[in-house]
């Protein structure tokens, strides 16, 4: 039986706004679940439920089967890290780790320590006696987390909690979260509207938008089986390329460049005569020059970003756009013409209509 069991949940507020729909998910003890998806898209209403912070309209909340809708926050055993660390600006860190403890009447003795073994894995144990206003943000962040995981709850429920944080900070704090996870192997729900925190965070992605789950699975699975338009465009960086296009002969339209559907479909691509299709291509996913097994794309340079460890090449070829991404050391010039090729393996094709992939 799985630890936490979400079935058909829905959250409609009482403005009548539909914010979440028919979510469904099964947590096991240990996980790493990601909520991503763009500003707007349900994952913290979803969070806020499973933390007992906001009622469930419809559907069931299970924790190791047993119906958990009514149950209050304290009852779920859940800790919530939030955007906004929320310390108490008057206590030492020592007493802001210690709170919860604190406030439970825990043995004086037992809090001291817990606190040292909590700021031992956070590197707080130089800052005990500080003030949070003496701490810098990625600090201010673990003491909050710290308050969190002394409290040895069953999940971790953390809303965006590195979004204050500069961009170094937050690729740091990433990297100790992953640590904490693998140290106190709690089972731990984190939302984020960054891909790249999914990717790196998580045993598994849940992707949203508009309040309706659009694909649950590792950060593998998203990036290589994307199932629609949507998560193949979220997932990655720079995103999925994607070339719109009615089927004619066989072909679609790539700027000049003529692309054959039966070379990606065989005899599915028959189907799909007359009818409207996506043609997606990530940009690390090209060969530049002539290749076989592969789709022949030319087209012409319109800007180059060198970046270090890569170059991103931006073409045009008439009406259509994408982006490449190849060895800095194959930097093109401006305004030149480029030859690629795009491995069959490597295409995906959706239906212009739906927008699922075809399989
Ligand atoms: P996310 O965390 O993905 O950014 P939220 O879960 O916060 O999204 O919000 C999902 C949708 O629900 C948004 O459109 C938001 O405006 C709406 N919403 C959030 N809270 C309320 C509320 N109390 N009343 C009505 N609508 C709300």
């Amino acid at each position: 039986m799985a630890y936490l069991t979400l079935k058909n949940i829905n959250k409609i507020y009482p403005n009548g706004y539909h914010a979440v729909h028919d979510f469904n998910l099964e947590i096991e003890k240990g996980e790493f679940i990601v909520f991503v998806g763009p500003s707007g898209c349900g994952k913290s209403t979803t969070l806020r439920m499973i933390a007992g912070l906001e009622d469930i309209s419809n559907g069931d909340f299970l924790i190791n089967g047993n119906r958990a809708n009514e149950l209050g926050p304290r009852e779920r055993e859940v800790a919530m890290v939030f955007q906004s660390y929320a310390l108490y600006p008057q206590m030492t860190v020592f007493d802001n780790i210690a709170f919860g403890l604190t406030l439970q009447g825990v043995d004086e003795e037992v809090i001291e320590r817990r606190v040292k073994k909590t700021a031992a894995i956070l590197g707080l144990t130089d800052y005990l006696d500080r003030l949070p206003r003496a701490l810098s943000g990625g600090q201010r962040q673990r003491v909050a987390i710290g308050r969190a995981i002394i409290r040895k709850v069953g999940v971790f429920l953390m809303d965006e909690p590195l979004s204050n944080l500069d961009a170094k900070q937050r690729v740091t704090m990433r990297s100790e979260i992953a640590q904490i996870h693998q140290e106190t192997g709690a089972t731990t729900i984190y939302v984020t509207h960054d891909q790249t925190e999914a990717m790196t965070l998580a045993d598994r992605i849940v992707v949203m938008k508009d309040g309706y789950v659009q694909q649950i699975g590792s950060p593998y699975e998203l990036y290589f089986n994307p199932v629609n338009v949507f998560v193949a465009g979220f997932i990655g960086e720079p995103p999925m390329n994607f070339i719109r296009g009615t089927v004619k002969g066989g072909k679609i339209s790539f700027g000049k460049n003529q692309l054959d559907v039966a070379a990606k479909l065989g005899n599915k691509a028959a189907k799909y005569e007359g009818k409207e299709i996506v043609f997606g291509f990530r940009p690390e996913a090209i060969e530049l020059g002539s290749q076989s097994n592969a789709y022949q794309v030319k087209a012409v340079v319109e800007l180059t970003e060198m970046l270090g460890d890569n170059t991103n090449i931006y073409i045009t070829a008439d009406e259509d756009k994408a982006i490449l991404k190849v060895d800095p050391h194959d930097t093109p010039e401006v305004d030149t013409d480029i030859a690629f090729s795009i491995p069959y393996e490597s295409v995906y094709l959706f239906d212009g209509e739906t927008e699922m992939v075809i399989q």
